[in-house]
C-alpha cells in the first residue's frame, strides 16, 4: 500500500546497509557494534533495516522506548540500547520486560535506576561529559555514579561510554582531548568502553574499544564535509527518485518558479520533477544543486516547491516526460546535496516524509 500515486519514492538497498555494517566492523575487528537505528533508521525504516542486519548485528541502538518497542513487536532479539536512557521511572519497567539496555546521563535516572526493582539485571551505560557539553556526568563525579550503580544489586552490565563534537574533522584536537577526558576519568576502571559513533570509526582508530556505534555510515553517507578515510567504501543505502511531469522551452528574461528566484538567461529547456519540499527535498537547496535525469548531472534552477521543482535540462539530450529524476543516491552523493542547502545528509534522510513510499531492494 502506498500512500501517493506519484512517481516519487525512496529506494532502499538493504544490502548496501548490510555491507557498510561490515566495513563497519572491519574498521574495528575487535569490537562489538550497535547499529544505530534511531529516527526510523535515518528515515530507512526501523524494522526493515533491523531485520536485515539482526543475523549479524552485535545489537541496535535507539534513541527511546518507543523506537525500542517496535523493534521487540516486530521479533527482533538482539540486544537494544537506549541511546538517552529513560524518561520517566515508569520507562524502567518497560525496558526490563523488553530487555533494553539503557544510558545514564545524569544524577535523577541514577536514582530511578537505584530505585527500580526490575526481574532481571538491568544494563547500564553510564554517559561520561568528556566536552560535548550536552549530556552526561562530568568526569569527576563519573567515579562516584560508577561505584553506585556497581554497588546496586539488580545491575549487571555496566559500560562506560562518551560521545564525540568534533570527530568528523580529522585534523582537529578535540577528539583528542575528550579521549584525554574519558581516560581520566575512568582512572584504573577496567571496564567495557564506548567512544565512537561513525566519524570516529572511519578516522579515530584509538577510540574503537569495545563497541562501537556507527549511524550514519550504515545509510551509506560520509560523515566527512570532505571525502574521509575508508569513507570511499561506503554504498548509499537510499536512492530517491522521481520523474520529469513537465518540459518546456522558455526564453531570456523568463522567470521561473515562486518568486522568480531563477531567470532565463538564454533559451532553456525547464523540466519539472514531481518531488518537493513536503517530501523532504529541501526548499533551501540553491541554484545550482545537482540532481540527475538519466543518470546525467544537471542542476536545479528556481526555488523548490511543495510538490514539484524545477532543473535545467538544456544540455541534456533526449530528456522526456516520465524520465527517471534522482535526488541523491548512487548517482549523486546526499552528502553533496545536502552541502547546497547548508545541511548534512543526517538532515536529508530524517527529513523524509510519511508519504514518500519507501521501496526495499535487495542489491
Ligand atoms: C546517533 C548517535 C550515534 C551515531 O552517530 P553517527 O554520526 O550517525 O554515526 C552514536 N552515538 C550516539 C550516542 C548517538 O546519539
Amino acid at each position: 500500500m502506498t500512500l501517493s500515486a506519484r512517481p516519487l519514492r525512496a529506494r532502499i538497498h538493504l544490502d548496501a546497509i548490510l555491507h557498510n555494517y561490515r566495513l563497519a566492523k572491519a574498521c574495528a575487528p575487535s569490537a562489538r557494534a550497535l547499529a544505530v537505528v534511531k529516527a526510523n533508521a535515518y528515515g530507512h525504516g526501523a524494522v526493515r533495516v533491523a531485520q536485515a542486519l539482526a543475523p549479524e548485528a552485535d545489537g541496535f541502538a535507539v534513541a527511546c522506548v518507543g523506537e525500542a518497542l517496535e523493534l521487540r513487536e516486530s521479533g527482533i532479539c538482539n540486544p537494544i540500547l537506549l541511546l538517552e536512557g529513560v524518561f520517566s521511572p515508569d520507562e524502567i519497567t518497560l525496558a526490563d520486560r523488553a530487555a533494553l539496555a539503557m544510558v545514564v546521563h545524569c544524577p535523577q535516572q541514577l536514582d530511578w535506576v537505584l530505585a527500580a526493582r526490575p526481574a532481571r539485571p538491568l544494563q547500564c551505560w553510564i554517559k561520561i561529559d568528556s566536552g560535548m557539553h550536552r549530556v552526561g556526568f562530568a568526569p569527576g563525579d563519573f567515579q562516584q555514579a560508577y561505584a553506585r550503580l556497581s554497588a546496586c544489586p539488580h545491575l549487571g552490565l555496566v559500560v562506560a561510554m562518551t560521545h564525540f563534537a568534533r570527530a568528523d574533522e580529522p585534523e582537529h584536537p578535540y577528539t583528542l582531548v575528550q579521549l584525554d577526558a574519558f581516560g581520566r576519568a575512568l582512572g584504573s576502571l577496567e571496564i567495557p568502553c564506548s567512544l565512537a559513533n561513525s566519524a570516529a570509526i572511519l578516522a579515530w582508530p584509538q577510540a574503537h574499544r569495545d563497541w562501537i556505534r556507527p549511524g550514519i555510515m550504515l545509510y551509506g553517507a560520509s560523515p566527512f564535509a570532505d571525502a574521509g578515510a575508508g569513507a570511499a567504501e561506503l554504498l548509499p543505502a537510499m536512492t530517491l527518485e522521481s520523474a520529469l511531469i513537465s518540459i518546456r522551452e522558455l526564453g531570456p528574461g523568463d522567470p521561473v518558479g515562486y518568486a522568480g528566484r531563477f531567470v532565463c538567461d538564454r533559451p532553456m529547456r525547464v523540466g519539472v520533477a514531481a518531488v518537493g519540499y513536503a517530501d523532504g527535498y529541501p526548499r533551501h537547496a540553491k541554484d545550482g544543486t545537482p540532481i540527475a535525469v538519466n543518470g546525467r548531472l544537471s542542476r536545479v534552477i528556481g526555488r523548490v516547491s511543495m510538490d514539484m521543482m524545477t532543473l535545467d535540462l538544456t544540455d541534456i539530450e533526449h530528456a522526456h516526460l516520465g524520465d527517471r529524476v534522482e535526488l541523491w543516491g548512487r548517482t549523486l552523493a546526499a552528502t553533496d546535496v545536502a552541502r547546497w542547502s547548508d545541511t548534512i545528509a543526517y538532515q536529508l534522510f530524517t527529513g523524509i516524509s510519511r508519504r514518500v513510499p519507501l521501496v526495499y531492494e535487495h542489491g
